[in-house]
């Protein structure tokens, strides 16, 4: 199996202003630093709001700090008439090193549908960004359908935007463990992850299954964290509400000490 480099992301949602965003990320920065924490271990990544990411780029820039960053979302377009939206284009420019696609508040609040998060992994991959795209069931669907069922249909049909050869990260969020404080359990969490390892190696092959990284996103804290990463099927962990709290977020990402 090939080794999967852990990542721990953090997905700001709509939080933090550009100016909030400097000072967030710069404490991240020392406080890591001050831990001694290994970079090349365990990656760190930070998807503020599209506003920040320019402030956060001139902070990271050039090596300055290990950190990575991305957007919370892409256009499926890569210019033109579309209002509100934001290019793929746009975000390579600023040294986006990945974004992340079909978040449930996105298939949600804004309709996203699997076919419209394949174009935007495609749109990712247009422009050399590293998509994780997201998959999960509500709980009506685990009802109804069983833990699997649902997000191996969605990504399924994410995957027909991939472009051959390019890398993926795929975040496993069951929408009923997001923002509830009720994270699912490690082995819940590794019978899907493992479920979509297997639905990889069958689209995109055996090198491309044991390459991607899949993270567990839904209430990870620092007590929980570790539990999730002992599973052979779950290589990180993508964070909503705890990646906005300095010191939780920092043990999250530490969780090997
Ligand atoms: C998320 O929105 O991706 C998420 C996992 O949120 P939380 O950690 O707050 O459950």
């Amino acid at each position: 199996v090939a080794a999967r480099t852990p990542l721990i992301a953090g997905n700001w949602k709509m939080n933090l202003d550009h100016l909030q965003s400097i000072a967030f990320v710069q404490k991240l920065a020392w406080t890591l630093e001050d831990k001694k924490h290994d970079f090349s271990d365990v990656e760190v990544a930070v998807f503020p709001p599209f506003t920040d990411l320019r402030s956060v780029q001139t902070l990271v820039a050039g090596d300055k700090l290990p950190l990575k960053f991305g957007g919370q979302d892409l256009s499926a377009h890569d210019a033109g008439a579309y209002t509100g939206e934001i290019s793929g284009a746009f975000l390579a420019a600023l040294d986006s090193a990945y974004v992340i696609i079909g978040h449930s508040e996105r298939r949600q609040y804004h309709g996203e549908t699997d076919e419209l998060v394949a174009a935007k992994v495609a749109a990712a991959h247009r422009h050399g960004i590293v998509p994780i795209i997201c998959v999960g069931e509500t709980a009506e669907d685990l009802e109804q359908h069983g833990p699997s069922a649902v997000p191996v249909a969605q990504l399924r049909t994410a995957l027909e935007g991939v472009v051959a050869g390019k890398e993926i990260v795929v975040a496993y969020e069951p929408v009923w463990a997001i923002g509830s404080g009720q994270a699912a359990t490690s082995a819940q969490a590794q019978q899907v992850c493992e479920a979509l390892r297997a639905l990889i190696a069958e689209v995109l092959g055996d090198d491309a299954a044991a390459a991607t990284r899949i993270l567990y996103g839904g209430s990870v804290k620092a007590n929980n964290i570790a539990g999730f990463l002992k599973e052979p099927d779950v290589d990180g962990a993508l964070v909503g509400g705890a990646s906005l709290q300095l010191e939780e977020f920092a043990s999250i990402v530490r969780f090997k000490s």
